[in-house]
């Protein structure tokens, strides 16, 4: 179209220096192009799909959907808060945790503040930094060669790079793409030095599947440091990604003014329905949890057998670090219908993300691995 017309010219600083959100690959188009031969390795999704009690809930809750959800989501809120042992006023729902990772930024922070993130920290940081129009303060992640997070958050360098204009701290645990992760006692260090007003926020999009005995839950620090913000989604363990529902937990005053920002009917009253039900089915969420795990450190073996060295991981992916440019082993999967999440844009050219799938798509990628 060349009407003269420009509007890129007319938007606002913030969203001028921004860059429209890389989807990937078109893969409504792939898997008509490989049918049932594609494996989906790429997005992090839950290969058992969701709760078979989320979707009785769903069905249900579509026979009401003539009518607006709850703008609060006080049934969903409820049970989350009963849950963590919080209160209602702690919670705010989002329409995908990245909803409210945005939110906080826009929230929290202007051009006069500063947001510091990690280097391989989630995308969604810079992001939000950006279309806060507040500063980036990236900070280098630990080495490749560190023994229990290469690539991972380094977190006194994040403490050290602290300014007096800054008002938030991402941290992401496990992280996105590395699959690393911190401890107890290096968060309740971290902690124990960030001024009570700057916001610190843990994305544990990842935490159901943790068990590792150094790592529970930054909430256990939620009533020490008020300054304390915990995300979370069912997009992951709870296999509900399509649905869009992620939580925020944090003090009052905090949810209060996400609360003035939020689009009143963010959450659906399907996704909400799906996700108090999925909330309540413990046994899904465990046998997600166990095949996940156990189905990870196969994949892993059987990966680091054929010469692939794989990243530390707490999640439902694995990083592989090729030590060269990995391009060439992307394509070479991706003609196979083998679809996983390439790193060039995080700077990690040399990696590539693997998500555990069914044991069907990992054996797969297997099979057509070089
Ligand atoms: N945080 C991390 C670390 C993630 O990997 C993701 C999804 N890829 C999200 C947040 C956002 O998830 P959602 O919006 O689906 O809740």
């Amino acid at each position: 179209m060349s009407t003269g017309f420009d509007a890129t010219r007319l938007a606002n600083t913030a969203t001028s220096a921004l860059r429209a959100y890389d989807p990937g690959h078109d893969l409504p188009a792939l898997r008509k192009r490989f049918g049932a031969q594609i494996a989906e390795l790429g997005s992090n999704e839950n290969p058992l799909g969701p709760s078979p009690r989320a979707l009785e809930a769903m069905r249900d809750a579509l026979n009401e959907s003539f009518r607006y959800p709850d703008p609060r989501g006080l049934a969903l809120k409820t049970a989350l808060a009963e849950h963590l042992r919080a209160d209602v006023d702690q919670i705010a729902l989002g329409n995908g945790s990245h909803e409210l990772l945005m939110l906080l930024a826009q929230c929290f922070a202007d051009a006069a503040h500063s947001i510091v993130y990690s280097q391989f920290g989630f995308a969604v940081f810079p992001i939000a930094t950006a279309a806060a129009g507040a500063q980036h303060i990236r900070v280098t992640a630990l080495a490749a060669d560190h023994a229990n997070a290469p690539y991972g958050h380094d977190l006194r360098a994040m403490a050290n790079a602290i300014r007096s204009d800054t008002r938030l701290v991402y941290l992401a645990n496990p992280n996105n793409p590395t699959g690393t992760w911190f401890d107890d006692a290096p968060l309740a260090a971290f902690l124990a030095g960030v001024p009570r007003n700057v916001l610190v926020v843990v994305d544990e999009a990842y935490h159901e599947y943790v068990d590792t005995p150094g790592l529970s839950t930054a909430l256990n620090f939620a009533g020490q440091y008020p300054n304390l913000l915990v995300t979370r989604t069912f997009s992951k363990a709870y296999g509900l990604a399509g649905l869009r529902v992620g939580y925020l937990v944090a003090h009052p005053s905090v949810i209060a003014m996400i609360e003035r920002l939020r689009e009143s009917f963010n959450v659906n009253n399907v996704a909400l329905a799906g996700a108090a039900a999925a909330l309540a089915d413990h046994e899904h969420l465990q046998r997600s949890r166990e095949f996940n795990n156990g189905e990870r450190e196969w994949l892993r073996n059987e990966l680091q057998s054929r010469g692939y060295r794989c990243l530390p991981s707490q999640t439902n992916f694995l990083m592989i670090d090729r030590g060269c440019d990995a391009s060439a082993l992307e394509k070479h999967l991706f003609e196979r219908g083998v679809i996983v999440r390439p790193m060039g844009g995080y700077g990690l050219p040399q990696t590539l993300r693997i998500s555990v799938g069914s044991r069907d798509e990992n054996e797969r990628l297997l099979q057509v691995l070089p």
